[in-house]
């Protein structure tokens, strides 16, 4: 019985240290920089020049390391995972763009129509197929690009 009894006292005491700093500071702080309020997350931690410094400025005035500051996410990492949710949605958009105007512009042209019609067709029952089997390759790359 003793050893339930801690792990319910533990959880209790963390979640009152944790609260407690929270009931002064209700509002985010605010980086000395760039004067921009940041969850307490996005700080780098340290005293002197590091003291109340976002990550973005800590790393732009060579603060801190971008591997110390894993919040931050760096331009290569942002291109890669951008270009990643590009080719994971494009195919989506394509279709839809093709609805609408097939709808609003696509009708009533001879052949074309019909032709415009049986591609839209296939590549709505085809997006959603390709959608969930790359789900996998998807999930395994965004967290490759995740620091
Ligand atoms: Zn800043």
């Amino acid at each position: 019985m003793t050893p339930s009894m801690t792990t319910e006292l533990v959880p209790k005491t963390a979640a009152l240290k944790d609260n407690h700093p929270l009931v002064g500071t209700s509002v985010m702080p605010v980086c000395r920089m760039c004067k921009q309020n940041y969850p307490q997350a996005q700080f780098i931690t340290g005293n002197g020049p590091r003291y109340q410094v976002c990550s973005r400025c800590g790393v732009e005035h060579g603060l801190a390391d971008p591997e110390d500051t894993p919040q931050f996410y760096s331009d290569e990492i942002l291109n890669a995972r951008l270009s990643l949710y590009t080719r994971r949605h494009l195919p989506w958009v394509s279709v839809l763009i093709g609805w609408f105007l097939f709808l609003s512009i696509g009708r009533g042209i001879e052949l074309w129509s019909g032709l415009f019609f049986g591609v839209l067709a296939l590549s709505s029952l085809i997006v959603p197929v390709l959608h969930f089997m790359g789900t996998t390759r998807f999930i395994a790359e965004l967290s490759r690009i995740t620091p």
